[in-house]
């Protein structure tokens, strides 16, 4: 009877500890994989492509930073026309200081080019709305951030005739060049940069503020 009542005693308690030591695995299992996965999670993150809004450059980005372009009044509120290399350039408002830039790197680093694009036809192009080109058309000039120099000597496709000291300082400083584009593009200039950073590196007349230029020069 004693034998029986400890056996039966022993054994359920037996059974607890085993029962308690399959949940303790059974938790530690779980507590790993959820681990795993936040881990997994946070490595994906890391490897995962960046948002439309997040690729300078894209229409997204530039729609969050510049505007709809699309809006009947875009034109009227946000356009403004610069002089650049003696044409009148149409560009964003807030771009402005960032293309008057491009302007002193073509004045100061390839002087007899830029003179050339002074002299020369009139093939320089900057804003104009999609619907001149058509629905399907979507780019950067839309949004009056892009401009093209000297077309006729740079045609779509072809590797143009830019000096290449402007255009590794452009792309240095947040600028891109179509020269580099996939489908090359040697006359078109965009900007990559907000207009937050514009107004931050650049003085109204398109020279960089004392500590950009300290930055570029070290
Ligand atoms: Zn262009």
């Amino acid at each position: 009877m004693r034998r029986r009542l400890r056996g039966l005693h022993t054994i359920p308690r037996g059974k607890d500890a085993k029962r308690g030591s399959v949940v303790r695995r059974r938790w530690i299992a779980a507590g790993l994989a959820v681990v795993a996965v936040v881990v997994g999670a946070l490595a994906l993150r890391k490897s995962d492509p960046l948002l439309p809004t997040e690729i300078r450059g894209s229409p997204a980005w530039a729609r969050v930073h510049y505007g709809d372009p699309d809006r009947a009044d875009f034109r009227a509120r946000k356009i403004v026309e610069i002089d650049f290399l003696g044409r009148t350039m149409l560009v964003h408002e807030k771009v402005q200081r960032h293309f008057l830039r491009l302007e002193r790197l073509f004045d100061a680093r390839a002087p007899e080019y830029a003179a050339e694009v002074a002299a020369g036809e009139l093939d320089d192009w900057s804003y104009f709305n999609r619907s001149v080109r058509g629905e399907a058309y979507e780019s950067n000039h839309s949004f009056g951030i892009a401009i093209d120099v000297n077309a006729l000597t740079n045609v779509l496709g072809t590797v143009g005739d830019m000096p290449e000291a402007v255009v590794t300082q452009w792309e240095i400083e947040g600028g891109a060049w179509g020269g580099s584009f996939g489908r090359t593009d040697p006359m078109h200039f965009e900007s990559h940069l907000t207009p937050e950073e514009i107004r931050e590196r650049y003085k109204p007349d398109g020279t960089p503020k004392d500590w950009y230029l300290e930055e570029l020069s070290s």
